[in-house]
Formats: C-alpha cells, structure tokens, sequence
C-alpha cells in the first residue's frame, strides 16, 4: 500500500531550505530500506530508567522568574516557556526571547539581573512563537538576532498546521534573523553554537554551547516539561528526535547541565534517558508503520506507556510521531 501523508498546507517549500522530501528521495530507496536503516541506527541505545522529567509547573501568563546557574548565566521563565540569558560588559545575550505574550515580562527580568545591559544578541533556537516573541522588540532595538537559515525561512512566510488549524503569521522583516548560519558559528571566546540537522523539532534547530561555564541549551529538541510538539510541517520528526539528542550528547558532558526550552535545567542523565525514551518509541512507531498500521492504531497500542507518568497523555504526540514517519518514510515523497 502507499502511505502518502504529504505536507498539508503550511509554508512553500522554498528555494533554498534543506527539504526533508529532497533527502528522502535521493537514491530511491524503499520505505523497507529506509526503515531498516533508521532502526538500525536506533538499536544500539542503552535503555535507562525514565528521568524525573516534570518541574515545577508555571502557570501561563504569571511573572517571570528566575534560576541563576553563574556569576552571569541565568534562566528566566515566563508562561512556562525557558529564556537563557548572560550579563556582561559587552551587552546581554539571549538564547530565545520567550513568547510575544510575555516578551514584556521576560525583558524586564533580565533588565533586572545582576550586570544587566541592553540586549545585544538574541539566539532563536527555532520559528516557534514561544521562542520568538522578543524578535520584534530587539530587533527594532538593533540587536543582532542569530538563527539558522531554515529558522528564518520559517519566520518570512507563513506556517499552518493541518492537525488543529493554527496560523502562524510571518514576522516583519526587523523581526526576522538579521544573522543566519548553516552548520556552525562562534559568537565569543565562551559561545558556540551549532546546527542540528536531524530535524529533531524542526528543520531549523540550534544549540548554544556556554563551554566556560558547561551550560548546553537546546531549544525544543529536548522536552523537560511534557511530551514535545512533533512540527513534521516544518521538517521535524520522531527519528530526528533520536538524532538530535543524540547529537546533542556528542556535544556535552558528564557535567553539562542542559537548559530545554520548557521545565528544569537538565543533567547529562537525563538527555541519555531521553535518547532512550525516543529510540524505543522511535522503534515501536516504524515497527507499526512498516506492518501497515496508521495513526489511530499507533495511540490505542500504547507505545509510550512506560514513560506517560513522567511525560503525560501521549495521544497528540503518538499521532503526530506516527504522521511523521508517513512524512519522512513514505517512497514517493
Ligand atoms: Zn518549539
């Protein structure tokens, strides 16, 4: 049978993004192939207990509040959504700016920090509203906002998702990335940052290394708080997401500590746990697609269900896991 899940509506695939269909199809190889080669990939990895993987919650809309994990390195928190931010003389860098909702919360609070000045770059790890909120904002103030190109092709036009409806409006132009890399960059002497090309959230994501002071953040590729949003519409999916954090633990340490774009900052434990987590789920999903099963069959077999105390109700995230595999696997894409 074809499994011909295509991409339902959302952003032209423009000129010049890295499409998931083009890599797809190069070489014509069979979903079986495909398949056989990513479970493959996912085989070797360790399964480990589950990690505390919930926070403290925040209610959406309250004030922002804040971790500090260094003399200059904080996280701050509003409507539940993480900002990481490090003072200095040079100015503030911003590894996202929380949503537009709460963009006035956030600024103010890393205003408010130790050796605080005017905001002079602003990383976004994805397009997602909950990370770009702040664009407009610092974007009119002259920051430079830095993205992976994919990111900012996201955020020029505009994005729908099939599953619920929702629109996302493209940004103004001074709201949009102003910098954009493809694989790697150094800002200074203590911030890399890099690409992750398995399109773990979405085609776009990036982390920003702190290295002097070991502090990872990782956007959305890694959940602390909930199961994640599978954004198969802007090139994410679930054996991206078994990649990513993959890649991610190839950039850390024993003693890195990890700032996700929602809930705790996390330990080097816990990613491992969460590679796990993903290739196990990764592993029943493909299992299921390659016997002709669909997505409604995927939620009822319960694939997440030794992980759903920690993560909660999976059915959106199983659906859109299992959609993503049509996406990326099926042979005519
Ligand atoms: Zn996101």
């Amino acid at each position: 049978m074809y499994l011909s899940v295509r991409v339902l509506g959302g952003g032209p695939a423009g000129a010049g993004r890295l499409n998931y269909k083009r890599l797809v199809g190069q070489g014509r190889h069979t979903r079986r192939q495909l398949l056989k080669a990513a479970l493959g990939g996912a085989a070797g990895i360790a399964l480990g207990a589950p990690a505390r993987l919930l926070a403290a919650a925040q209610a959406p809309g309250a004030g922002a509040t804040t971790v500090q994990l260094a003399d200059d390195l904080f996280v701050v928190t509003a409507g539940g959504i993480n900002v990481l931010a490090r003072t200095g003389t040079g100015g503030v860098v911003l590894v996202d700016g929380g949503s537009a909702a709460t963009s006035d919360a956030v600024l103010k609070a890393v205003a408010s920090l130790p050796g605080s000045g005017p905001v002079r770059t602003l990383f976004n790890t994805h397009w997602h509203p909950e990370q770009t909120g702040s664009n407009e904002t610092l974007g009119k103030a002259s920051a430079q906002i830095i993205a992976q190109e994919n990111t900012r092709l996201w955020l020029s036009t505009d994005v729908k998702w099939p599953w619920n409806g929702q629109t996302f409006k493209r940004l103004p132009k001074v709201a949009q990335p102003n910098k954009t890399f493809y694989t790697t960059g150094v800002l200074d002497p203590d911030i890399k940052y890099g690409y992750l090309p398995d399109c773990a959230h979405t085609d776009g994501d990036l982390y920003v290394h702190f290295e002097r002071k070991n502090v990872l953040a990782v956007g959305d590729v890694v959940s602390g708080q909930g199961w994640p949003t599978v954004d198969y519409i802007t090139g994410g999916w679930i054996g991206g997401m078994v990649g990513g954090v993959q890649r991610l633990l190839a950039v850390a340490n024993e003693q890195t500590r990890i700032v996700p774009a929602r809930g705790p900052v996390l330990s080097f434990a816990d990613l491992k746990t969460q590679a796990s987590m993903y290739g196990t789920i990764y592993e029943r999903l493909s299992t299921m697609l390659n016997k002709g099963r669909g997505p409604g069959e995927a939620v009822a077999a319960k694939p997440t269900k030794e992980f759903d105390a920690q993560m909660g109700n999976p059915d959106e995230f199983v659906r859109r896991s299992f959609e993503s595999l049509w996406a990326y696997l099926s042979p005519d894409a």
